[in-house]
């Protein structure tokens, strides 16, 4: 097994009503590093592509990537530059980039050239940047830094630019091995992300995986909001540790309709987190991605805050509507 470490540049149309349906984004760069199981490098590839959709270069694009259409004129086009792509990264791989969109972009980008897709399911990948952010800033995972940022903490500059593709694989490609090297090698596999371009094409294929700190359930498509939140296993609140019922301390709650949270308790492991996302589909379809988390007495305080903030809310509109309606009458 290899990894492929890749970076994408692309195009978009200069206006919102020239952009063509389901290609939002036409690749016009594809870089990539292959590294062994011991993340040694063993290959590179690096290609520039001549657009057939968007003629005229966005001035972010140019700007950022500085690639002009000049430059692209004597290229062969996607569908020839991705057959050798996919060709180069051999048949067992796992991709990995900075930050999620890039395999998303690839997918979309194949499917509108009429490729048959990577996978018909969610694919697994690591994605460096959620990586880096849970590896050296654990309490503020969620801010994500820029790569060029990570390079310089962590001492890895060369005399390759960025913002290019091959560059920016080349430098993602260090910050993994830097990490790999920190975690003991191939533990990196665990720490794997799910590109969701595809989702779960029926109940059998569901993700459902128990990581060190959390469990993660991903879920096929369902009808609408309702019918997924009605689900058993959407919904079902077993700790991950030991498949113990917990004790519920506040039920499935939401303030937006898209997020919900949960908090339970195991007797043996403690408090546990619950949280869903529900994802739309189309007009009225969902799938749900849920997460179970161990947490702190702390972080469950923070649940029951939310809960209550919220409630506070919803009392005070109460409050406010029948006064409107209290002024209505007089
Ligand atoms: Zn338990």
């Amino acid at each position: 097994m290899n990894y492929i470490v890749f970076d994408l540049e692309w195009n978009q149309a200069t206006r919102k009503s020239a952009e063509v349906q389901n290609l939002p984004f036409e690749i016009i760069e594809i870089g990539a590093i292959k590294l062994n199981e011991k993340f040694e490098k063993i290959g590179e590839f690096s290609r520039l592509i001549r657009p057939t959709v968007y003629h005229t270069m966005h001035g972010m694009t140019a700007d950022i990537v500085h690639i002009s259409m000049r430059d692209l004129k004597y290229e062969q086009p996607f569908s020839q530059v991705c057959k050798h792509f996919l060709k180069w990264c051999g048949e067992d791989c796992v991709f990995a980039t900075w930050g999620p969109l890039d395999l998303t972009e690839l997918q979309r980008n194949m499917s509108y050239f009429g490729f048959k897709p990577l996978s018909d399911g969610p694919i697994e990948y690591m994605d460096i940047q959620k990586m880096y952010a849970l590896k050296y800033n654990p309490d503020d995972y969620k801010k994500r830094k820029a790569l060029n940022v990570a390079v310089e903490e962590l001492n890895l500059m060369d005399d390759i630019p960025f913002h290019r593709a091959f560059g920016d694989a080349y430098y993602t490609a260090k910050v993994m091995r830097e990490i790999a090297k920190s975690l003991g090698g191939s533990k990196i596999l665990k720490k794997v992300s799910y590109d969701l371009y595809h989702i779960p094409k029926d109940k059998s294929s569901e993700v459902d995986v128990t990581f060190d700190t959390y469990n993660k359930y991903i879920s096929s498509a369902f009808a609408n909001k309702m019918a997924a939140m009605e689900d058993e296993k959407v919904t079902d609140t077993h700790c991950y540790k030991c498949g113990r019922k917990t004790t519920k301390k506040i039920d499935w709650f939401t303030a937006n309709g898209k997020n919900f949270l949960y908090l339970g308790y195991c007797w043996r492991h403690g408090y546990m987190k619950g949280k869903i996302r529900v994802r739309k589909i189309g007009d009225e379809k969902v799938y749900i991605v849920k997460t179970l988390k161990l947490v702190t007495r702390k972080q469950a305080n923070e649940v029951r805050e939310k809960q209550q903030k919220l409630r506070e809310a919803r009392r005070e509109k109460r409050r406010e509507k029948s006064l409107e309606a209290l002024d209505q009458h007089e």
